[in-house]
């Protein structure tokens, strides 16, 4: 047996002929940018999450880039976020010259609200909870101390399309919040693409001129800006989906239920869920013990896994700047050397799932597997 984590070979023969008469379809207009099928796209957005406005944009990085942009971070600002994130986090605020501040994270691999306090100076601009794998943050005691210090609150929920914290959706407890619709999110394009979603009419406004070069009409600018536009075909692409996201989740959900069911070994921990809330599942990680050698042996049986990642973010080499070291985070430290993603997606089989699971118990049954 083969069993892979990305399932993006057999979504295109799934989907096949759904995308090609899209594709068709969107190309026989003859018109590719700011079309019809990208205000339906936003407008679908807004009324799956419950938002007032939505913008799509070129990638998730961008969203982020551009919502703290709106919200005025500028040189010098600090933003607090989390170590256990993906690099374009922190990218984002640095490209924006604002200094990323991090917090360590809780067991739950999302920033532990009750260390944020004492990172916030005179200089903390916004604190930016990252919703890990879609797992919610505790979005009520951020809000609460951003509340508190007078402080923006802009989510990343680059991997939080679908995910919601006491049944509102991911995105809708912010000022504005950037999602990323990347080929292996949920919610994914042909390509790059992704948005932001805001209540507030004036971030909206700005994002909008900000992602098409300041202009308001051909031959006026009333800003500068940069092109981040989401095109017509991932628009219309992205509305056949986002039908099927329900659907993707609950699948995505099983897959759970099973490995919960057949993973036997108390070397392997399933982080639980929080009852009051609903994860978007983008990745199944559990925390093991003997991590890369389990990795090793699932290799050699064909299963494939991956780390999402081994490096927290503040030990990668450009972080130096800032000052981080190894041990500033222990928890995140520590759970980056357990987390393994296991193979998870809307096409694995039940089979396939006792397969990979019995294939754990029987690596930490054997004697000297550490050895
Ligand atoms: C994927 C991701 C991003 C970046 O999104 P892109 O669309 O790839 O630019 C940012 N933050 C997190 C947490 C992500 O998972």
């Amino acid at each position: 047996m083969k069993i892979d984590i990305i399932d993006l070979k057999k979504r295109y023969k799934d989907e096949r002929e759904d995308l090609l008469k899209i594709i068709d379809k969107v190309l026989k207009k003859g018109n590719l940018v700011m079309t019809k099928e990208v205000q339906k796209f936003e407008k679908n957005i807004c009324k799956y999450t419950g938002a007032k406005y939505c913008v799509s944009l070129n990638s998730g990085t961008d969203a982020l880039m551009m919502a703290m942009w709106a919200c005025g971070v500028r040189k010098g600002d600090e933003v607090i976020t989390t170590p256990k994130t993906f690099i374009a986090t922190i990218g984002s605020i640095v490209h924006l010259g604002a200094v990323p501040v991090l917090v360590d994270v809780d067991e739950d691999l999302n920033i532990n609200p009750e260390l944020i306090k004492q990172k916030i100076t005179k200089k903390t601009k916004v604190i930016m909870p990252v919703h890990w794998t879609g797992r919610m943050c505790n979005m009520k005691e951020i809000n609460r101390i951003a509340n508190e210090e007078n402080l923006i609150v802009i989510e990343d929920a680059a991997q939080a399309m679908g995910s919601y914290f006491n049944k509102k959706h991911a995105g809708t407890f912010s000022k504005v919040a950037a999602f990323s619709c990347h080929p292996l999110k949920n919610l994914n394009a042909l390509g790059d693409s992704g948005f932001v979603i805001t209540n507030d009419k004036k971030i909206f406004k700005k994002i909008t001129l900000y992602k098409n070069h300041g202009l308001v009409g051909r031959d006026r600018i009333d800003t500068f800006g940069l092109n981040s536009r989401l095109d017509s075909i991932n628009a219309e692409v992205l509305n056949f989906r986002l039908k099927k996201l329900k659907k993707l989740i609950n699948l995505r959900k099983k897959n759970i239920f099973l490995y919960k069911k057949y993973i036997k070994t108390p070397k392997i921990k399933i982080i639980d869920e929080k009852k009051h809330n609903i994860s978007s599942h983008v990745i199944f990680n559990v925390l093991c013990e003997d991590r890369d050698l389990l990795k090793k042996y699932l290799e050699k049986n064909g299963i494939q896994s991956l780390i999402y990642y081994g490096t927290p973010v503040h030990l990668h080499k450009p972080m130096k700047k800032f000052g981080y070291k190894k041990g500033d985070f222990p928890v995140a430290e520590k759970l980056c050397k357990k987390i393994l993603a296991l193979p998870h997606n809307q096409y694995i089989t039940e089979k396939e799932i006792q397969y990979v699971s019995n294939k754990i118990n029987n690596f930490y049954k054997r004697k000297n597997y550490a050895s």
